[in-house]
């Protein structure tokens, strides 16, 4: 069985990949365990060496790298370009911080005790295509500086990125077996998950995707860090800077061609400027281009793959016979879906309930700022939430009232190394990134000493 990276554009075929027969993939799991007898024995300063070197590595091949991510899951080039050098930038934050956060913690006790951070093992990722490398190095730079081993299952659509990714840790001089890639279909998870040298499993993807995984991992005994899906509110205040909102709402929106777990999916806008708003955010949709990735004038490429943007369109039929309006956009070419925007969504439709994975964006109409929090809140799903406001007193206690797992006032939602980032509800649970993501996958040990 191969898996075949296609060109979701071109419709190519760029390249196939074999799978791992079980003797291979045995052979894999036995690598990862050797190398973390060793890995688990080396200073902080010396891991940090390699994972500096993967940052120049990461930087060296950015443009070729991010043509790469164009090529298999077709995000426009500078958009791949910069994903890359974010990751590289990731790998040098742990590089330098991964030590002080993982000092022993003292506890006020009248005899000598503290926690200490011990590496445990392998963990097994599974990770998602829509950003191949961020994802990736999102959480490996993290539990690699921390003394653990990495095993990638990544999704069968960017196995050439899966590839890239384990070359540069090579070319960065880590040891065999430190970062490896594993090209599997389903069926395998579970051997490897069952395998005693994976000791956490991280997920980044569907809901359903976390609930099988979450499964497995429960009947094995082993940690998991589920980072699901989202449909994330963008709530716009009475006093909100409409314009300036509805800037970042299409960005927010429309990034990655609307494939982002934390693109916002639900615009809820309070009546008094919901017109206001609406005018803006149509017409600052209407001037975005879609076609050719590689074509620099362009502001989004097509949808990663033909089932995906089926689903989007089917999303959208629905949502419109349930009564929403269509304000712009709505057609399909194979993968190249029109940004669009439809407007009057209430919480029985389907574009309400769902994950929109693609550039559809759906308003929806609140009477005052306690309904547009009750809107936002009335959902499967609480990752992250975008809130519009002037008032910043204000802001920090509706803040306190969304159910998410981030909230970012008057700006963009998104990942950053310093902050820990993560769901609640069906998003997920467990945190990446940050002094408490790091430590997701360590055995926290209480030492005491009389
Ligand atoms: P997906 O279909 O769930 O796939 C994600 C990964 O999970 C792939 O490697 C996939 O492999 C694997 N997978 C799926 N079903 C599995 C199962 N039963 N057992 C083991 N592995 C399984 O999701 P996607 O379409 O690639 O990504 C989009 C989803 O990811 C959206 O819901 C999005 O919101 C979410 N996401 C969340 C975050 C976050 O940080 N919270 C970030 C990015 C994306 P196969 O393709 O081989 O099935």
């Amino acid at each position: 069985m191969i898996f075949k990276s296609i060109n979701p554009y071109t419709t190519e075929i760029i390249a196939e990949h074999e799978l791992l027969t079980d003797s291979q993939l045995n052979q894999k799991l036995a690598q990862a365990e050797k190398a973390f007898k060793y890995w688990r024995t080396t200073t902080f300063a010396e891991r940090a060496e390699k994972m500096k070197n993967l940052a120049t590595v990461l930087r060296n091949k950015q443009n070729e790298l991010g043509l790469l991510i164009t090529n298999e899951m077709g995000k426009i080039l500078q958009e791949g370009i910069d994903e890359v050098g974010k990751s590289a930038a990731n790998c040098d934050f742990y590089a330098e911080k991964a030590e002080e956060m993982l000092q022993d913690h003292f506890h006020d006790t009248p005899f000598k005790s503290m926690s200490v951070y011990d590496p445990m093992g392998a963990v097994f990722a599974i990770m998602p295509w829509n950003y191949p490398f961020w994802q990736v190095l999102r959480y490996a730079a993290p539990a690699i500086m921390a003394g653990n081993v990495s095993i990638l299952k990544h999704a069968p659509n960017v196995i050439g990125c899966a590839k890239a990714i384990e070359e540069a840790f090579l070319e960065a001089g880590f040891p065999e077996g430190v970062f490896q890639q594993i090209t599997i279909d389903i069926p395998q998870v579970e051997k490897v998950i069952a395998s005693d040298i994976v000791s956490g499993i991280t997920l980044t993807g569907s809901e359903m995707a976390g609930s099988s995984v979450a499964a497995l991992a429960g009947k094995h005994i082993k940690k998991t860090v589920m980072e699901l899906g989202g449909s994330d509110a963008f709530i716009i205040l009475d006093d909100a800077d409409i314009e300036k909102a509805a800037t970042v709402a299409t960005q927010s929106r429309m990034l990655n061609a609307g494939q982002a777990c934390i693109c916002a999916k639900r615009f809820i806008v309070t009546e008094k400027v919901a017109n206001a708003f609406a005018a803006l955010f149509a017409e600052k949709i209407s001037r975005l281009t879609q076609g050719n990735p590689l074509d620099t004038t362009i502001a989004m490429g097509p949808l990663a793959r033909l089932d995906l943007a089926e689903k989007l369109s089917h999303q959208l039929e629905k949502s419109l016979e349930q009564g929403a309006k269509l304000v712009l956009g709505g057609s399909r070419e194979n993968c190249n879906f029109q940004p669009t925007l439809i407007d009057f969504v209430d919480a029985n439709n389907i574009a309400f309930q769902e994950e929109t994975f693609g550039p559809l964006a759906t308003l929806i109409r609140a009477k005052d700022e306690k309904d547009a929090i009750a809107i936002a809140n009335n959902h499967r799903y609480g990752l992250a939430s975008s809130l519009w406001t002037e008032d910043r007193d204000n802001a920090y206690k509706v803040a306190r009232q969304i159910e998410a797992g981030n909230v970012f006032v008057n700006s963009l939602v998104r990942s950053d190394s310093r902050i820990p980032f993560g769901g609640i509800k069906k998003s997920g649970y467990g945190r990446e990134l940050s002094d408490v993501g790091i430590k997701e996958f360590m055995n926290v040990k209480s030492v005491i000493i009389e």
